[in-house]
């Protein structure tokens, strides 16, 4: 009987049972870290040049399974003919391609508006802190607070990388994003967190804080894809993208999940360390999101599988001008634009620095703002805002 019982248990069911011990221990991120690419059903994986820094060897076990022609079960995923925009480019090469343009540019970083032009390939690291070209992983693990189209049962596969090029003065994960709170990791490693999150019934990859790392995510993402990755990929980012960068993610993300934080330029040269040009530059980038993932329209099952996100925090003293972008996104966006109206500010790190963004939003604020959104006729609101305020 004994016996019997242990040869029904295959390895997803010892991977779910680990990962739920881990979580009730606290250690999902342990966990994650350790997952590598399941060599067993795969393909060879796609080589990725190596860099000086990238000591991880390439995988070279034999595939059993040709997954470009084999139907992948995929835990997360409810609807079976669903595949990734970044699967076709991988068969077809272009994923890596597209990678080590991207690669290239970090010779003189301009990955993201601040156009630093630092030498990543030779270890320099710019505004946003990045170690050269090495990738700094915080932490992976399904997250249940992000919005409830990526939630669904399973979680949203979380993976929160570390550093970031606009360093609010009010993040609350300024530990991660401005500490450098992380461990380096190889693309080999980011791909195998990828894995694990799907493997453990997660509906999407979820990547906080993207922008600085685009180029190792894509080589991650071909290994992945290689190897049987089939979630849609959500670029989790503040809003401020270069347009060319972007164009080079045409095909790739699935879900684009942008911050859209300020109307105004002084207020983001004040509060983001001199990012005038965010107004502009997110503006720019959310219409390109648009025009590359459309609508966000969830499955019959609530899951969002592609599509663009909007989100906005609302802040105290209507510092981030949340009517203003309210009325910008009406005018030239869908009315059934998804948009998250936040209102979980929190004064943390240096907010207290400044008075008038140095207390949460009342009750009165975030009505405002949604009473405004919905006179303009938006009509796909996220309005948990008022549940989060009530607690
Ligand atoms: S990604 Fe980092 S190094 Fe590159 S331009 Fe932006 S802030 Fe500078």
């Amino acid at each position: 009987m004994k016996a019997h019982f242990l040869r029904r248990i295959t390895r997803r069911d010892f991977l779910k049972y680990t990962a739920d011990l881990c979580f009730k221990l606290g250690l999902s991120s342990i966990f994650l870290y350790s997952c590598k690419p399941d060599a067993s059903i795969t393909e060879t994986p796609t080589p990725v040049k190596k860099s000086s820094m990238d000591r991880t060897p390439t995988p070279t076990k034999k595939p059993s399974i040709d997954v470009t022609t084999t139907p992948v079960r995929t835990p997360g995923i409810t609807g079976s003919d669903f595949e990734p925009a970044y699967v076709k480019l991988h068969r077809t090469g272009e994923l890596k391609e597209r990678a080590e343009e991207l690669w290239a540019i970090m010779e003189s970083c301009q990955l993201c508006p601040r156009r630093c032009g630092v030498n990543r390939l030779e270890g320099k690291s710019g505004f946003c802190g990045a170690p050269g070209a090495t990738l700094v992983v915080a932490a992976a693990h399904p997250h249940f607070g992000e919005e409830r189209p990526l939630v669904g049962n399973g979680g949203s596969g979380t993976i929160f990388l570390t550093h970031c090029n606009l360093r609010c003065v009010f993040c609350q994960n300024w530990e991660i994003s401005q500490l450098g709170r992380g461990i380096k990791r190889t693309s080999d490693e980011l791909a195998g967190m990828m894995l694990g999150l799907q493997e453990i019934g997660c509906h999407n990859i979820n990547l906080v804080t993207p922008t600085h790392y685009s180029a190792l995510i894509l080589k991650a993402l071909d290994i992945a894809a290689a190897t049987g990755l089939r979630l849609p990929i959500v670029y989790n980012t503040s809003g401020w993208e270069r347009l060319e960068i972007l164009k080079l993610l045409d095909g790739i993300v699935d879900i684009y999940l942008p911050d859209f934080k300020y109307w105004d330029s002084d207020m983001s040269a004040k509060y983001s360390s001199g990012a005038d040009s965010y107004p502009e530059i997110t503006r720019e980038a959310i219409l390109e999101m648009h025009r590359q993932v459309g609508v966000a329209k969830p499955t019959e099952d609530g899951i969002m599988q592609r599509g663009l996100m909007i989100r906005h925090l609302v802040m105290p003293n209507n510092t981030g001008g949340s009517e203003k972008i309210m009325e910008w996104i009406a005018e030239n966006l869908p009315e059934d634009t998804y948009v998250n109206i936040m209102a979980q500010y929190n004064p943390v790190h240096k907010a207290y620095d400044y008075p008038e963004i140095s207390r949460r939003i009342t009750g009165e604020e975030y009505e405002e703002v949604v009473k405004r959104a919905i006179e303009l006729g938006l009509t796909n609101l996220d309005i948990q805002g008022y549940w989060w305020l009530q607690r």
